[in-house]
């Protein structure tokens, strides 16, 4: 019987887990078939505090594992694959192998939608990414593509204007789904340019992006653009799908947690990080969640004496 699983292992799970491995529950980690999460497709990371000239997403991971497992932390690297969370003690399976514990972390995180085009794979973290408050400020005076049509495409499209010379903006359709006032913002911007009803279907350069090609879905046409980044920002997707019917999730999937706390509607069942937040979404708030639960957890226990 385990005082605590934690399940997922970007930044929210290893601080939750260096959090409980110092309080003495001796933590087990079901970190994942590609542990690390969201951070280890990021290249530069330079808005973690105390790393002052900056960390590579994978580096930042593997201190921060290193760190949980000199307290202790145990860490089983497959996938969670069922969990029963009914009644106490809650079950985790990760395959047949089953797990039981009187409390469990949630930090699965979310995955970014990608466009499924070769050259997201072939230029990942060398000129295409899914966040424009991590990798923006690489593309001072540089020319970037967003894709997207909705309130993440018009944030990442206006925020990327500080920095790039030109923002051109890709989408589908030729009406957003955005808010009008996003949009507006969009449309005001002279440094923004809009590509309505057109799709990237390519990108060149070697081994950076230096050019996209850009089809209009209307007449077919292909034009070639000269851009040094492509943000894709067609939405995320959470990391609840074993979570189904057992967590009260919102509408789009998010794990649903009492405000101003990591409780889900399950006591004794907490979730932090990018899983439950769709808002902020960075390494530091993960982490800063991640801590919030195991010391709820930690109380937890303490309240009902385990
Ligand atoms: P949305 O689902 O709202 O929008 C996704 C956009 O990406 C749509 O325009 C969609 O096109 C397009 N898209 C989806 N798949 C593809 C694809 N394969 N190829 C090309 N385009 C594609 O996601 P967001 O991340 O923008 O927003 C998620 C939620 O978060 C929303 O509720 C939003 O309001 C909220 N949010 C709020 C913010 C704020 O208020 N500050 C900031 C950011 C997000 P189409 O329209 O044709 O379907």
């Amino acid at each position: 019987m385990e005082n605590v699983i934690i399940i997922g292992s970007g930044p929210a799970g290893l601080t939750a887990a260096i959090y409980a491995a110092r309080a003495n529950l001796n933590p087990l980690m079901i970190d994942g078939l590609t542990p690390g999460g969201q951070l280890m497709i990021t290249s530069d990371v330079e808005n973690y505090p105390g790393f002052a000239e900056g960390v590579t997403g994978p580096e930042l991971m593997a201190v921060m594992r290193k760190q949980a497992e000199r307290f202790g932390t145990r860490f089983i690297t497959q996938n969670a694959t069922k969990v029963d969370f009914s009644k106490a003690p809650f079950k985790v399976w990760v395959d047949e192998e089953l797990h039981q514990a009187q409390t469990v972390i949630i930090t699965t995180g979310a995955s970014a939608k990608w466009l499924g085009i070769e050259s997201e794979q072939t230029y990942m973290g060398k000129g295409v990414s899914a966040c424009a408050t991590c990798d923006g400020a690489f593309y001072k005076n540089r020319d970037v593509i967003v894709v997207g049509g909705g309130d993440t495409a018009m944030e990442e499209a206006s925020f990327l204007t500080r920095f790039a010379k030109t923002v051109y903006l890709v989408h589908r359709r030729d009406t957003f789904r955005a808010s009008k006032i996003m949009q507006e913002r969009v449309k005001k911007n002279p440094k923004i340019k809009l590509i309505l009803d057109s799709e990237v279907v390519s990108l060149g350069g070697s081994p950076f992006v230096q050019s996209a090609k850009i089809k209009n879905l209307k007449t077919g046409a292909v034009q070639e653009l000269k851009v040094d980044g492509l943000f894709v920002a067609i939405g995320h997707q959470p990391n609840t799908s074993i979570f189904k019917g057992i967590l009260d999730l919102n509408e789009t999937g998010y794990i649903l947690t009492k405000p101003g706390t990591t409780q889900t509607n399950i006591a004794g069942v907490f979730a932090a990080g990018d899983v439950q937040d769709h808002v902020y979404r960075q390494a530091v708030t993960a982490a800063g969640t991640g801590c919030m639960a195991a010391l709820e957890a930690e109380r937890y226990l303490e309240a009902h004496q385990h």
